[in-house]
């Protein structure tokens, strides 16, 4: 599997601030959902919970484990789901109507025909996406709830059922989404333990909260959330500075293979079958919500600048934004405008020259 780079950098002096008299902090990583998750938190935080509640995720809406249940919906055209799968698929419905399509649950067929990241390197022909893009029409999947009659220990009660239905063909993937959820489920815990200062960085998903005191010396509060620079992902563009907040980053750098000197990428624009051609190589989004941020994460990749900026202004989710686009401009919506900072190195850098602009 290709190695993923870590797409947030996350500056604090960890190990020299301690959260109470007696715990200090720690770093605590694994591997889940095709990524390493590092969280960062007092030593006694309950790390392997938020483990274990990752794997349960992905065991639940991977697209490749036979057990899953989306596994089982793309093979059977219709499955019982647990509350949490339902949840997710039903925001990612309500996205992909939201974005017009830019975000769409049911791009599976496209993602495997390309297969990008299993070493393989081959561009599938016309005729081959052609038919793929055929059974990705997202309005053929639905999700049911229903009240049913069980007993349990105080009697007869309603309990609700999620059932999902597709249309034959049709092959959900919610690898633009289900990280969103799993980083979401864990700062919720998280900040439900009582825990007061921590970070939780699922690749390119990355949630903090707290007064880090790392950053003490320069008097300011908060973690410093670095943006990649897409073009040399070794640098970062610049940082967010965040006391409580959760970013997700999607960028075009990120899972890809090259062939004849052309890039082909993971975020494939459902219109065309193919990796998305936008001007945006990379999208940060932040969001109260962390699913949310997720899918427009990669929604914004594939809309391109304009339409980004457009959606942005419609206010259909309370969301933030930062995108970088191919001629080097650092689009930056206005309520986090003031607490970004660029990155002086990343404004000199010879291969491009970053300008930043205002969305309003
Ligand atoms: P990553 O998973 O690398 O963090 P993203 O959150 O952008 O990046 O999700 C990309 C993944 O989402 C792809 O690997 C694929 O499984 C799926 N995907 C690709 N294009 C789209 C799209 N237009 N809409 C929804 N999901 C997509
Ligand atoms: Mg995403």
């Amino acid at each position: 599997m290709k190695k993923l780079f870590c797409i947030l950098m996350l500056f604090s002096a960890l190990v020299v601030c301690s959260c109470s008299d007696v715990y200090r902090y720690t770093d605590y990583s694994f591997f889940a959902m095709d990524t390493v998750i590092t969280v960062t938190a007092c030593e006694n935080a309950d790390f392997e919970g938020i483990e274990q509640a990752a794997k349960q995720t992905e065991r639940l809406m991977s697209r490749t484990d036979s057990q899953s249940e989306i596994y089982k919906l793309n093979a059977e055209n219709t499955a019982s789901l647990s509350q949490p799968t339902a949840y997710v698929l039903e925001k990612a419905l309500e996205i992909s109507v939201a974005t017009d399509g830019a975000f769409n649950p049911c791009i599976g067929t496209v993602v495997s025909l390309w297969d990008i990241t299993s070493g393989k390197n081959i561009v599938p022909d016309d005729e081959e996406i052609e038919q793929a893009l055929k059974y990705t029409d997202a309005s053929k999947t639905d999700v049911k709830n229903r009240f049913v009659a069980e007993y349990g220990t105080y009697g007869k009660q309603a309990v609700e059922k999620f059932e999902a239905v597709s249309e034959e063909g049709i092959q959900v993937d919610l690898g633009g989404i289900a990280k969103g959820y799993s980083l979401q489920q864990a700062y919720e815990k998280l900040k439900q333990d009582g825990e007061e200062n921590f970070c939780i960085s699922f690749g390119g998903n990355v949630a903090v909260y707290g007064t880090s005191e790392a950053n003490a010396k320069s008097k300011q509060k908060g973690w410093r959330v670095g943006i990649t620079n897409p073009f040399d992902t070794e640098e970062i563009v610049g940082t967010l500075l965040l006391e409580d907040g959760i970013v997700s980053v999607s960028g075009k750098y990120e899972r890809f293979f090259e062939k004849d000197g052309k890039k082909y990428h993971h975020i494939f624009d459902p219109k065309t079958g193919k990796p998305s051609q936008s001007d945006i190589e990379s999208a940060a989004v932040m969001c109260s919500d962390g699913v949310v941020a997720d899918a427009l994460s990669t929604a914004l990749v594939v809309m391109g600048s304009e339409r980004a900026k457009e959606f942005y202004g419609k206010n259909l989710y309370d969301f933030q934004y930062i995108a970088v686009t191919t001629d080097g401009k650092i689009l930056i919506s206005q309520e986090i405008y003031d607490i970004f900072t660029l990155n002086e190195q990343a404004k000199n850098s010879n291969n491009k020259k970053f300008t930043v602009e205002k969305i309003s």
